[in-house]
């Protein structure tokens, strides 16, 4: 294969799938808007080695916005993670943005994809797509999202479908699973609690804690991925992907609790609305048709979060002139923070504005 376009590469994800696809000889164009939902600092920590790498172009731009002509050149496959991502904050006055990031970033990208004759578009859809079924959930179920955020990426999906069959596009589209591991968004559950215990702080638990989740290690997301890439499958796929093993939200906190060897204090809250109560995906069709297993275990790749979590407070103190770090001791160290004197961005950040085609930064 040529050239990957890979979209959100700065993420979470897109950062891992990033360095595998490198990894496997692949040559990437990356883009990103580094947009501020978190802060764009851990982004540029996110692909510090990817940037330095022959295999990767570097672009910044907003694909709801830039003009896309170019990005497409040279590229046979495309990987589309970039997106607003969070159910809670999509309600109220956030959701243009859900709209803009979700859907028309799609769109555009799908016009432009269809226009280049990539060979194949894969999609970053979520389990949000849901409805609170009971049950482990597969493709052929009715998508019923509870929160705006679920049917903007539901609308996104519907659309790669739509570009599948009528435009020619070969599409796969992703349904993620709460994907946990290093580079964790700090919005989510799993990273919110390490950050709390570690600084003795109660941990906020919405509901009664007996909700559970599907969580898949990164590095099984971007295995499926990258095999999606290239697996033959019927255009416009759609797959899961989850470990099939659910956790609940207190049983998280104690495997958590006792990896930090920190008595958790939890703090009850409200349920918050558009969370699915249960979620549980039935990955036969992406083992049967991505010949795709995942194979970490939650205890597993919590600890590697967990050491994540705790290099990254150790490097930001150590950045501090005169700071004293105690590496035994890390639970005192305190949480890095915007502003804070930090690591020299990885990239230069430089918004590419209205009718400006995107330019690679390097
Ligand atoms: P992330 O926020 O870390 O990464 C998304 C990236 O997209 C960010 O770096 C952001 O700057 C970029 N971006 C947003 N809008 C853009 C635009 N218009 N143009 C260019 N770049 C833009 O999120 P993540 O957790 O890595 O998730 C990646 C994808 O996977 C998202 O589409 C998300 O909806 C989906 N997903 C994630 C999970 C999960 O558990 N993390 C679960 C289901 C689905």
């Amino acid at each position: 294969m040529g050239c990957v376009l890979l979209t959100g590469i700065a993420g979470f994800i897109g950062s891992h799938l990033g360095e595998s696809l490198v990894r496997e000889g692949l040559s990437i164009r990356g883009v990103d808007a580094f947009t501020d939902t978190y802060a764009p600092r851990q982004k540029r920590e996110n692909i510090a080695t990817l940037s330095r790498s022959v295999m990767v172009e570097l672009v910044t731009g907003d694909l709801a916005r830039d003009d896309l002509r170019g990005l497409l050149d040279g590229v046979d496959a495309v990987v589309h993670l970039a997106g607003e991502p969070g159910v809670p904050a999509s309600w109220g006055r956030a959701f243009p943005t859900y709209v803009e990031r979700n859907v028309i970033a799609t769109q555009r990208l799908l016009e432009a994809a269809t226009a280049a004759g990539v060979n194949r578009f894969v999609y970053a859809s979520s389990s949000s797509v849901y409805g609170p079924d009971d049950r482990p959930l597969v493709e052929s179920m009715v998508p019923r999202p509870l929160s705006p955020y679920g049917a903007s990426k539901l609308a996104a999906e519907v659309l790669v479908g739509a570009y599948a069959q009528q435009r020619g596009l070969s599409t796969v589209s992703l349904r993620y699973f709460s994907v946990f591991g290093p580079r964790q968004r700090p919005d989510m559950a799993p990273y919110r609690f390490i950050e709390a215990l570690l600084d003795r702080r109660p941990l906020p638990v919405y509901g009664d804690g007996r909700q559970a989740r599907d969580f898949t290690f990164v590095a099984d997301v971007v295995a499926a991925t990258s095999a999606a890439l290239t697996a033959s499958v019927p255009t416009g796929s759609v797959l899961n992907v989850a470990r099939g093993e659910p956790v609940e939200v207190r049983d998280l906190i104690a495997i958590l609790a006792e990896e930090l060897d920190v008595e958790p204090r939890i703090e009850h809250r409200p349920p918050r609305a558009g969370e699915i109560p249960r979620t549980e995906g039935c990955a036969e069709a992406a083992r049967n048709l991505l010949r795709w297993e995942p194979v970490t275990d939650l205890r597993a790749g919590l600890r590697r979060q967990v050491e994540w979590q705790l290099r990254r407070r150790l490097d930001a103190e150590t950045l501090l002139p005169g700071a004293a770090v105690d590496a035994l001791s890390y639970a005192a160290v305190p949480a890095p923070h915007a502003g804070a004197p930090g690591q020299p961005a990885a990239v230069e950040v430089v918004r590419v504005g209205g009718d400006e085609p995107l330019r690679g930064l390097r």
